[in-house]
């Protein structure tokens, strides 16, 4: 096993955090002047683990390092540059440096692999300042056109000229595409996002599956009328009927397995103090990366307040408004990623994850592995996200170890 130093880890990411419009948390917007500072010097680290550095249209910064290999696929390894605003230090740069790390340790002691790297601190995948998401990953895809470019921020700035002022030809989109058969797989590391490896007791873990999200909104109809003089059974309460079903959604989030869902918008009409509400607005969202699991809860909720409208004399429309399917991760990749965790003696752990990534884009192109790293108190998208150094020395040891063995697989 090759050296990690917690000095040189904690290096890296004090310096790549000083790059942030905000001094609370890290804030770097794509195609940002933080953004366009980082690059000459993530362009240098990248240099000082012998890859080949290329920034591409979309404003992605790309190290290849070319295997002697002649048959080679690549490997695609990275994670997003991007944070939200007044975001940790970690989300997303922590799979770009730490691989970064590992490669240059490899590099000095002259490790040589038998299929290719891109390691790529992709430009966007949060999709704070422009309104797409993932915009690096799907890049790699060839699912970005010129026409995306046109899309603005809230200045008015289209994408276009935000990628010219960081210094991307954007002439070149379909120069960051990939074939699918030159492509081996992609890698990715980062934090967990929430807290379960932290109730475990781990440094890490093998995520099984990136979540599907889908978005409803339910109009609920009542009738106003004075809250003194109707009496309670003759009512038509918009807001009894909403709250009986946000309860319902939240006992079935509870009670079923790999689902997890919120009521988290909530318009109440007209909103007076002694006026029985009149209509109700409320939005569900439920995340599974399973989709049959989000359409049976979905479809539970709605039977239920169908049920519940009738005998509340309330009234009920719904709009499914948003969906995006979830991935299932490369099963070899994951198991090749576990067998990388035993042998650095520590137990393998599988999780979901609940939040999107970079791979639901990337699992188009090819297969998806994710490690997930320990993060304090489940704590991301805020200014204290933190980890503890040592889980990011195992971590490193554990992608190094992958990278070995995936050369055997
Ligand atoms: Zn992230």
């Amino acid at each position: 096993m090759l050296e990690y130093k917690i000095s040189d880890i904690r290096d890296y990411f004090d310096k790549a955090a000083k790059f942030s419009s905000s001094d609370r948390g890290v804030t770097r917007l794509f195609c940002s002047e933080e953004h366009k500072a980082l690059l000459p010097v993530l362009r240098n680290w990248m240099e000082g683990a012998g890859l080949q550095v290329r920034l591409d249209a979309l404003g992605n910064l790309r190290g290849f390092k070319k295997s002697k290999n002649k048959e080679a696929k690549t490997l695609i390894i990275g994670s997003h540059q991007d944070s939200v605003i007044e975001g940790g230090k970690y989300d997303g740069i922590l799979g770009v440096l730490l691989p970064l790390y590992v490669l240059k340790r490899m590099h000095e002691q002259e490790i040589e692999l038998n299929y290719h790297i891109e390691l790529i601190a992709f430009g966007d995948e949060e999709g704070v300042r422009f309104p797409k998401t993932l915009l690096g990953s799907k890049s790699l895809c060839g699912d970005v056109c010129s026409a995306d470019l046109e899309v603005v921020d809230k200045d008015g700035v289209t994408l276009k000229s935000a990628l010219e002022f960081l210094g991307a030809n954007t002439n070149e989109i379909t120069k960051c595409a990939y074939d699918k058969d030159d492509v081996l797989g992609f890698f990715e590391v980062h934090i967990e996002q929430g807290p379960v490896l932290e109730s475990e007791s781990l440094p890490v873990g093998v995520v099984t599956a990136i979540t599907g999200i889908e978005r409803h909104r339910l109009f609920i109809q009542g009738k106003a009328n004075h809250a003194g003089t109707t009496p309670m059974d003759m009512r038509q309460d918009a807001l009894v009927t909403a709250s009986h079903i946000i309860c319902f959604a939240n006992d079935l989030f509870c009670n079923t397995e790999n689902l997890v869902g919120v009521v988290g918008e909530l318009n109440v009409y007209p909103n007076a103090v002694n006026v029985i509400p009149d209509r109700v607005d409320l939005t569900v969202e439920i995340r599974s990366p399973d989709k049959k699991i989000r359409q049976e809860a979905a479809e539970k909720i709605y039977q239920y307040a169908n049920k519940l409208a009738s005998e509340q004399n309330t009234a009920i429309n719904f709009n499914h408004n948003y969906e995006m399917d979830g991935i299932k991760c490369d099963e070899k990749l994951q198991s090749i990623l576990g067998e990388a965790i035993e042998k650095n003696n520590r137990p393998v752990f599988h999780l979901f994850s609940g939040a999107g990534h970079d791979g639901l884009a990337m699992d188009r192109l090819t297969g998806v592995a994710m490690l997930f790293l320990r993060c304090k108190e489940g704590l991301s998208h805020h200014h204290e996200e933190d980890i503890d150094y040592h889980d990011a020395i195992i971590a490193a040891e554990v992608i190094e170890t992958f990278l070995l063995e995936l050369e055997e697989a």
